[in-house]
């Protein structure tokens, strides 16, 4: 069990005040979207958060060691592995402005969306095995949601004058007042005419209706890099489906690998196996090996055994900036299953020899 405390750098005693001053400091440092940013690291804190700041998780946390809301640590179910990072920061890395508390934890606790966020979408792309070890870059067309192009999002037909939305009468959101038995409750919400704008195209765009968005469908461009594992995902930020005044989510491309029929992958290192003689295997030979770089001289000592590995080195998988892994060359002593009567001839006198 983890230690939100420790997590936090807080004392056990400490107030409400002080776990809402750690934990921002540390969603500073650590956000994701941040350079230096730590993912792990921010959903830890986060995670100890959600647990602390809430009065009754706090007291079952540190009754019990755990909370039972949620099955788990997270908050009302809230699954924090998946926490997608997207979701209310954008003020936050766009203008590096002081985010806004309320922003996140509008978000997180389950409470009003300030920005809207387009959905996520994932693909999947299927590689030949030496492209996964080289990287590649793939073109593929997505049907989604895309920002119009005619408008560039605003919605707007070209010249078109903005003025002051009439639905909010430019304040950008509306204030609604409820009658109930205990009184008079009162809120605001963002005006869904003008989006929270406050002000709309005279004339609106032909090509969207006014949205600033539309569906369609979109060539994406995915950079692959070298060494990428099976079943590996890359997200591209903003690549998802766009929305009208908010912000696009994530597209997650999903890795799937076809294996090769000659070389397979271990780490950073590719494996082969090479078939050979067995006179070679007692007395030595040359053979020629094909690498994914071309073929290459490979020199099998005398008296190899059969299953030995023999190592090419610098021809494996790429990794870290200009470094190779190596291949790994099984080698396979083929017995002959019939002797001719010469050979066999040949061998009786080997044995004679002690062999
Ligand atoms: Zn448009
Ligand atoms: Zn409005």
């Amino acid at each position: 069990m983890k230690n939100y405390y420790d997590i936090l750098g807080v004392p056990k005693t400490a107030t409400e005040e002080e776990i809402k001053t750690a934990f921002r400091k540390l969603a500073h440092k650590y956000h994701p979207d941040k350079k230096g940013g730590d993912e792990k690291k921010f959903k830890e804190a986060s995670e100890a958060y959600a647990v602390l700041s809430d009065k009754k998780k706090r007291a079952e946390y540190d009754a019990y060691g755990r909370t039972f809301a949620g099955g788990g640590a997270g908050p009302g179910g809230f699954d924090f592995s998946n926490f997608n990072f997207g979701q209310g920061f954008e003020g936050f890395s766009a203008n590096g402005q002081e985010f806004d508390l309320g922003d996140i934890f509008g978000e997180f606790f389950g409470g009003g969306t300030r920005q809207r966020r387009g959905r996520d979408i994932s693909i999947d792309i299927e590689l030949p095995f030496k492209e996964s070890i080289f990287g590649t870059e793939r073109r593929v067309l997505i049907a989604k949601t895309g920002i119009c192009d005619t408008c560039s999002g605003t919605g707007a037909a070209k010249g078109a004058k903005m003025v002051s939305c009439t639905s909010c009468n430019g304040k950008g959101e509306i204030r609604e007042s409820r009658n109930t038995f205990f009184g008079t409750f009162s809120s605001t919400r963002v005006c869904p005419r003008c989006r929270g704008r406050g002000e709309m195209p005279e004339t609106a765009c032909k090509t969207c209706r006014g949205e600033g968005v539309l569906k369609r469908e979109e060539e994406i461009h995915v950079t692959v890099p070298a060494g990428i594992s099976d079943g590996e995902m890359i997200r591209m930020p903003r690549m998802g489906e766009a929305v009208a005044g908010g912000i696009a989510g994530d597209l997650y491309v999903k890795l799937h690998i076809r294996p090769d029929k000659q070389f397979a992958r271990e780490g950073n290192n590719l494996l082969t196996s090479l078939p050979i003689k067995l006179t070679d295997a007692l007395l030595g030979g040359e053979y020629r090996i094909r690498t994914f770089d071309g073929e290459e001289m490979l020199t099998v000592p005398a008296g190899v055994n059969h299953g030995e590995v023999l190592r090419v080195r610098g021809k494996g998988v790429p990794y870290g900036r200009g470094s190779r892994g190596d291949l790994l060359v099984r080698v396979d002593v083929e017995f002959p299953k019939k002797l001719s009567g010469a050979a066999r001839e040949l061998i009786e006198k080997l044995r004679g020899e002690g062999l």
